[in-house]
């Protein structure tokens, strides 16, 4: 491309080079050709003055033997060469003062010479009349007289003077005009070579700009031929739509999931693969995330990624016989050389297998926790009864490893708690009960769960609520806070302190637990939120945790459309902060 361009420039600036060329080259030529004809011009009228100048001379010499004829002989037949004579001389006299009258100094010449032809003209007419009139001896007395001599000689000086001077004009314009001629010759020469010379740069930069077009071409094709390849190759259902979310392209993956052709997708809103209501909810809980309506439509799935914010969720497709299936669905905008939105790529992974074996390990870990639920429950009653010394008192051994044993038993029934908990949690199963609740009784009730073990631990906890209300479900929303409120209890030192405040930004509130104990180091602020995920192995042991509590915290936020996040520095404390829409009312006194 970049090299088209710096070619095309360089066709351009040659052209314009060219052109000027050739307007100089061509100026030249005209104006060396018309001085050229000018020339030649001058050099014809050189010639045919210097013959002009020999024939008035010739005809002064006829017209004066044929006078000297008559004189001799007295026949007037030897008069008739002077008759024709005199008639041309005033001819060639008119005709030469015409053709001298642009040379001043040729001119002036010729106005001297003129009266001396004239003095001789007369001499001539002088013999005839007086052979005429007086006879043979008198034309003897003026032929005698060398008056006719005189004359005849100082014309002839004249006439071969101002032949002279016009033979070295003639050599001089004939060498003007040899050079007009040479340097004519050469300005053509040079035009042809600067023409050649062009048309041949022409045809090298046209052939290279055509192998570079085909090479191009080519590249092109090949990389389509990739693209296309690649595209069609992937295990994913990819759909480009436009920016106003109607289908462009569908690779073989999307085609063979959905049961639809390519051109049955192209045109088509992006939004025949999806579920109508699943849109809709999607849309409300991004207008409430985001602060900002977002319609329930093909909006829904690209909002977030044309705020440039990398969009992942699960959502379900829709195949043309109506049948579904749950696929992962990443949303990227895509954007042209200018930054301006060319419309979005919608990648889809196929979770029905992810999902089938979702189900399978969640009714397998289920099956398992309630077969291990009523054993437990036995063993635990029975390590009581026997800690308690109902069976009898036992020696001091015994009672220690009986109480290790029901420490033990009531860890593992946690454990079994928490998993059948999760996994109701995730599989959906527990139906999430929405109402209005006022963020402070929230707090206070989550407080006071756990007032009494940190009071054990000589722990305060200190409560900033703010005003408002969220839409929760209030059980499941004090499950989470106490969950991250006991495990600031857990983790700080006696005598500490913990604050739980609430703070409104806009449509949303952070709830913010802080405590002063050891803090988390910054490569486990995010694993600590996945299953069975601990800062240090030995915490599940010494504190008589299990692992899933904020696994559980998570997934809770989560299906209330926030999100929770920690942070910490390392032996200063740590804050979990939760951030939930504020209820709809609250929001819009809020904005
Ligand atoms: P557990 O039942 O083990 O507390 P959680 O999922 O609630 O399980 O917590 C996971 C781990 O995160 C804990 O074992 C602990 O290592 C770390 N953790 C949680 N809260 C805190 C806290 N306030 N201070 C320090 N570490 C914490």
């Amino acid at each position: 491309m970049l090299m088209g361009g710096r070619i095309r420039l360089w066709i351009i600036a040659a052209s314009v080079a060219g052109l000027i060329a050739l307007a100089v080259v061509s100026w030249l030529s005209y104006r060396n050709t018309k001085e050229l004809i000018a020339a030649n011009g001058r050099l014809a009228q050189a010639h045919k003055l210097i013959e002009d100048l020999t024939a008035l001379h010739l005809l002064l010499d006829d017209a004066e033997s044929s006078c000297r004829g008559y004189a001799l002989s007295g026949k007037d037949d030897y008069l008739k060469p002077y008759d024709v004579a005199l008639t041309q001389l005033d001819i060639t006299t008119q005709v030469l003062g015409h053709d001298l009258a642009d040379d001043p100094n040729r001119s002036r010449q010729f106005q001297e010479l003129e009266p001396i032809i004239q003095a001789r003209l007369e001499l001539m007419k002088g013999l005839v009349d007086a052979r005429r009139k007086r006879g043979f001896e008198a034309a003897v007395r003026v032929v005698q007289s060398d008056r006719g001599k005189r004359l005849a000689d100082e014309i002839r000086r004249r006439i071969s003077a101002m032949q002279a001077e016009e033979r070295n004009d003639l050599l001089d314009r004939e060498r003007e005009s040899r050079e007009r001629a040479r340097s004519t010759i050469l300005v053509v020469g040079v035009t042809c070579l600067l023409g050649i010379a062009l048309l041949l740069a022409a045809s090298v930069v046209i052939y290279r700009l055509n192998r570079q077009s085909e090479k191009d071409h080519l590249a092109l094709q090949n990389a389509e031929r990739i693209q296309r390849t690649i595209l069609n190759s992937a295990a994913y259902s990819m759909i480009s739509t436009d920016p106003a979310g109607l289908i462009q392209l569908a690779n073989a993956a999307a085609e063979k999931w959905l049961g639809y052709t390519g051109a049955e997708l192209a045109g088509n809103t992006v939004t025949i693969v999806h579920d109508a209501r699943e849109l809709q909810s999607r849309g409300d809980q991004l207008t409430r995330a985001m602060g900002m309506p977002v319609p329930g439509d093909y909006q829904a799935l690209v909002t977030k990624a044309r705020y440039g914010v990398a969009d992942e969720f699960e959502c379900a497709y829709i195949r043309k016989d109506g049948t579904r299936f749950p696929v992962l669905l990443a949303v990227t905008a895509l954007r042209g050389g200018d930054n301006d939105l060319a419309g979005y790529l919608m990648i889809a992974a196929d979770l029905s297998d992810r999902h089938a074996m979702r189900k399978m390990k969640d009714e397998f870990v289920s099956v398992v926790s309630h077969e291990l639920r009523t054993p437990l429950t036995s063993i635990k009653g029975a390590l009581g009864l026997l800690a308690r010394g109902v069976t009898g008192a036992l020696p001091p051994k015994a009672d220690e490893m009986a109480q290790i044993a029901l420490t033990n038993a009531d860890r593992l029934s946690r454990l079994v708690d928490d998993i059948l908990d999760l996994q109701r949690i995730e599989s959906g199963r527990i139906a999430i009960d929405m109402r209005t609740c006022d963020i402070a009784d929230l707090m206070r009730q989550s407080v006071e769960s756990v007032h009494l073990v940190a009071e054990g631990e000589g722990i305060t906890i200190a409560i900033s609520p703010c005003q408002g209300s969220i839409r929760a479900d209030q059980e499941r929303m004090v499950q989470a806070f106490v969950n991250l409120l006991g495990n600031a209890v857990k983790f700080s030192r006696r005598g500490g302190r913990i604050e739980f405040a609430a703070e409104r930004t806009g449509s949303i509130v952070v709830f913010r637990v802080r405590d002063e104990g050891r803090g988390i180091p910054k490569d486990k602020l995010e694993t600590i939120f996945e299953r069975f995920e601990q800062v240090d192995a030995s915490d599940a042991r010494e504190k008589g945790g299990t692992g899933l509590g904020l696994a559980i915290c998570r997934s809770i936020v989560e299906q209330h459309g926030g999100r929770v996040w920690a942070e910490s520095e390392l032996g200063r404390g740590s804050t979990f902060c939760v951030q939930l829409p504020l209820a709809e009312a609250d929001a819009v006194t809020a904005s």
